[in-house]
């Protein structure tokens, strides 16, 4: 590759779009023929923790990883800075003599408000900035109701994304690339000790997960090859595996939502279009909650709809406890928070269901599920975690009625009618015969004893009765309408 000896660099911050392919931001610093230094920054969160959780460090390690493999391929490197992006850029800016700064766009609300003020500084030091789209299909400002405002309902926001036309067609990724000759100095990765250590808990991710740009492509392929058809049926049994599992690189921008939407072109004839429209649909699902943070950037900390302000959430510490363990006595909600330790991530119909259970079975506040997702999950995103969670529990834009509450045995035997995937994740009950799968409480004795099980010891009895529970629900629900 031809390295360039004159230092008039462009550097492309990645972010959340660790791709090469479909990443305009790249693409256009390639065609512009100038060198490219490409620059990641582990900027702190707000927090001062880390913008991330736990179990998305253990990816980002290994996105991070790959997406420098792919670089040095090119002949180049990926540069690694921590620190607040202004200072980490000025320096950068500094020690290499670049004159440009690339980026594609982010939309969460931290995010936005540090670029917003990027731009402005660097544009003053004559620095060129130039942003683009690439995180989602359509910028969250393009869709509007009639009367100008933003969506608030997903079935409008859909009909207005379908009669919008077709999304950029991606990019492909860029063929020619030049590299200044000396690289601004770089941390190394495993400075950043993104790896947990002792004790390892993501010791079965990779059964799961190969993180990184090549996996997402290879994924994608797969699902559309032998996913896809049947996807509208099968989506909602968490013991079968239909559906793409291409969030955490979504989450990642290892793949962009532009790539799957065209991977999902021209298919008519093989693919009945039930399952086409509803895998597009759910990729909209993203769009809407992405359209929601963008109008309403408090979504992760405040409720939508205010008349929650004043719900009266309870403190119990036993309960979440038992929730984010797996150990709550209702099978469903076990196997669901135990697949999310064991792999970092969960179904969604049993996202669905453990939320629900969290929020109206133990009256726990709906922000303390999302702040644990959000550690927890490798794809944890935040539109999709903090729209979903509002969803559940009947405080966001468009949501489930708080007054539909899950009823986590009829939940199981609907979705898991056999209890293979309790088996998989709680197999200490196991052998208890399927008609008891999901209510071993219900189980005479000489079953249990049959199966293995001692109730209370082996397997914890319900932490909570959900008939009761639903009663006293419904009941705070009441207070607060009653108020409003
Ligand atoms: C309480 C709760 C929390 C959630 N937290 C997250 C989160 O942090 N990150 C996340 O990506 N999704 C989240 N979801 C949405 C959904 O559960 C996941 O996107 C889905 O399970 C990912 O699996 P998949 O890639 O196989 O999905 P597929 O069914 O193959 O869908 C394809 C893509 O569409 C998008 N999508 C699908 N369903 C939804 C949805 N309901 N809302 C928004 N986007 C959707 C995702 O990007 C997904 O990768 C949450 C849902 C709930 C109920």
């Amino acid at each position: 590759m031809a390295r360039e000896t004159v230092a008039r660099a462009v550097i492309v911050w990645f972010r959340k779009d660790l791709r090469l392919d479909d990443n305009r931001a790249l693409h256009a610093a390639c065609a512009s023929g100038r060198p490219v230094i490409p620059l990641y920054i582990r900027e702190p969160g707000e927090d001062g923790t880390g913008p991330l959780g736990a179990a998305q460090a253990w990816w980002l390690h290994h996105s991070l990883h790959g997406l420098d493999a792919t670089i040095r391929k090119h002949g180049g490197k990926l540069v690694l800075a921590s620190g607040h992006a202004r200072n980490v850029l000025a320096d950068i800016i500094r020690r290499s003599g670049a004159e440009a700064i690339f980026w594609n766009r982010r939309y969460d609300p931290p995010g936005t408000a540090i670029d917003t003020r990027l731009r402005h500084e660097l544009e003053k030091q004559a620095i060129e900035v130039r942003s683009f789209s690439g995180q989602l299909l359509h910028e969250p400002t393009i869709l509007k109701t009639t009367s100008g405002t933003s969506y608030r309902v997903y079935g409008p926001f859909w009909r207005a994304l379908e009669e919008s036309g077709e999304p950029e067609a991606p990019v492909d990724p860029p063929q020619r690339f030049r590299f200044p000759q000396q690289f601004p100095a770089s941390e190394t990765l495993a400075s950043w000790k993104l790896l947990p250590q002792k004790p390892d808990w993501a010791k079965s991710f990779p059964d799961m997960w190969t993180p990184g740009e090549t996996a997402a492509h290879e994924k994608l392929r797969d699902f559309v090859e032998n996913g896809l058809h049947g996807y509208s049926s099968d989506r909602d049994f968490p013991g079968k595996t239909a559906t793409s599992l291409l969030s955490p690189h979504l989450a990642f921008g290892e793949i962009s939502p532009a790539r799957v939407w065209e991977a999902t072109k021209g298919l008519s004839r093989r693919i009945p279009s039930d399952d086409l429209v509803r895998f597009r649909r759910e990729l909209a699902w993203r769009e809407f909650s992405y359209h929601l943070l963008f109008h309403f950037p408090e979504l992760a900390r405040a409720n939508w709809n205010d008349s929650f302000d004043g719900f009266g959430w309870r403190k119990d510490e036993d309960g979440f406890h038992a929730w984010c363990n797996g150990q709550t006595g209702y099978p469903i909600v076990d196997a669901g928070m135990r697949q999310l330790w064991r792999h970092g991530w969960m179904h969604n119909r049993v996202r669905m269901i453990t939320a629900s259970f969290l929020v109206k079975d133990l009256l726990i506040d709906w922000r303390r599920g999302e702040a644990w997702f959000r550690d927890t999950l490798v794809d944890a995103d935040p539109a999709n975690n903090a729209a979903g969670w509002q969803w559940v529990a009947g405080s966001g834009a468009d949501a489930s009625p708080f007054f539909r509450i899950f009823n986590p045995v009829l939940q199981g035997e609907k979705f898991d009618a056999a209890g293979g995937y309790i088996r998989q994740f709680v197999p200490e009950i196991a052998k208890l015969e399927d008609r008891y799968i999901h209510r071993p409480f219900d189980a005479p004795e000489s079953v249990l004893e049959r199966a293995g099980i001692r109730l209370g010891e082996t397997y914890p009895n319900p932490i909570v009765d959900h008939a009761m529970a639903r009663r006293r629900a419904l009941k705070v629900f009441n207070a607060i309408k009653d108020a409003a």
